[in-house]
């Protein structure tokens, strides 16, 4: 960890703050906002910004003054991004089951897309629009049967897996749409997966939404936007060494394969790749449990605070910022709560580790506080930024 950093943490501890508790790193975040900008600006692509990720109130504002799309997967959501600021005209509401009165609330915001996912959805918001005498703008979100290469419980771009509309289902889905008077179908979405760090995937996309939309083209529709999801990846194992995502090569590798025609806008929906490196946990040595193979080193923070570890095996770089010994320890990292998986890491190198030390568990900022849960009728800890 970088020395100002390890400063400024143990200044916030020192000044009262109770352990545990998300870190964040608002100038780190600006210059990652600012780099995704950069990079979408030159080929005029659109950013939105996935709520779900991160939607802690105090960072919204610094979000929104570089992207002005949200990318919401409930009311809740949709509600809460246009609260904080997000114009209804740049809101998209994703996700396989949407509430009856999730619909009502985003066709009364009239926000831009909804995002399909099956005939039965399409059929349901064109009663509740017909209801309201609105009229709702929609994309379909296909399932494009690209395998992102994830972990599988983030690859989401499979037959198998349980979001969009299958390829095969486009024509039956299309005579739907077309009996629909107050359905407008605008754009076609897609989204593979998160956390993926190799660009094959997204070309192999590319390729696959140029098919489609010529499927698209040859029946005479024309669609006035593309939305190609999110799920770019960021470097876990060296957070330091990577802070920002490289941008440039992600973008331009769209721009080299997907055919857009005229007038028609690429969007992108960014979470983890926005929002990740700027967040640590942080967290105090309770004890140190020394085992006959294996010591462990219990913390106040645990998988109530960042689930990720326990839910899908993650990574995340673990730091004791209160000792620099130069002699290296393999400890196991675990929380407090009562399940074996509440784990931050096994065998993680620390110098020697006592009670009280301070540790720091980083790129916690994407998928750490918007999963933070009760259990244990634990209280959920604030953030400082
Ligand atoms: C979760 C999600 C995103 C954001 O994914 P990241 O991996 O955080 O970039 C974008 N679009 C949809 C539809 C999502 O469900």
């Amino acid at each position: 960890m970088k020395n100002d950093l390890a400063l400024k943490l143990h200044e916030i501890v020192h000044s009262g703050v109770k352990t545990p508790f998300y870190y964040y790193d608002t100038s780190l975040l600006e210059r990652t906002l600012h780099a995704a900008r950069a990079s979408s600006d030159q080929y005029g692509f659109v950013l939105h910004y996935a709520l779900k990720a991160n939607s802690n109130e105090s960072l919204l504002p610094l979000i929104r003054q570089w992207i002005s799309g949200a990318d919401c997967v409930s009311g809740n959501e949709v509600q809460f991004a246009f609260n904080n600021g997000f114009p209804s005209e740049g809101i998209v509401f994703a996700g396989v089951g949407k509430q009856d009165d999730e619909i009502d609330l985003a066709l009364n915001l009239d926000i831009a897309c909804f995002n399909c996912e099956s005939a039965e959805e399409i059929e349901v918001i064109q009663q509740r629009a017909a209801r309201l005498g609105r009229k709702a703008r929609i994309a379909l979100r296909i399932n494009p049967g690209v395998d992102a290469k994830t972990h599988h419980y983030i690859t989401t771009g499979l037959e198998e897996n349980k979001f969009g509309i299958n390829l095969w289902e486009l024509e039956s889905i299309l005579d739907l749409v077309n009996s629909c008077d107050h359905i407008e179908l605008k754009g076609l979405h897609f989204h593979i997966g998160s956390q993926i760090t190799s660009l094959q995937p997204y070309k192999s996309l590319c390729l696959r939404i140029n098919e489609v939309t010529t499927w698209f083209e040859n029946r005479n529709i024309r669609l006035e936007h593309l939305n190609a999801g999110g799920g770019l990846g960021i470097n876990y194992q060296h957070p330091d060494e990577e802070p920002i995502p490289d941008f440039n090569t992600f973008f331009s590798l769209f721009h080299r394969f997907l055919r857009l025609r005229s007038g028609q806008k690429l969007h992108f929906e960014l979470g983890r790749s926005l929002i990740g490196q700027c967040g640590s946990l942080i967290s105090k040595v309770l004890y140190v449990k020394k085992g006959l193979h294996t010591n462990f080193v219990i913390l106040d923070a645990g998988m109530t605070e960042l689930i990720r570890p326990a839910l899908y095996q993650s990574f995340h770089k673990i730091e004791n910022i209160s000792s620099n010994g130069a002699n290296l320890i393999p400890y196991d990292v675990v929380g407090p709560i009562c399940e074996s998986s509440d784990c931050f890491g096994k065998a993680v190198f620390l110098p020697e580790t006592k009670r009280g030390d301070i540790i720091a568990i980083r790129s916690a900022g994407a998928y750490g506080e918007v999963m933070a849960s009760r259990y244990n009728l634990r209280n959920l800890v604030r953030s400082v930024i």
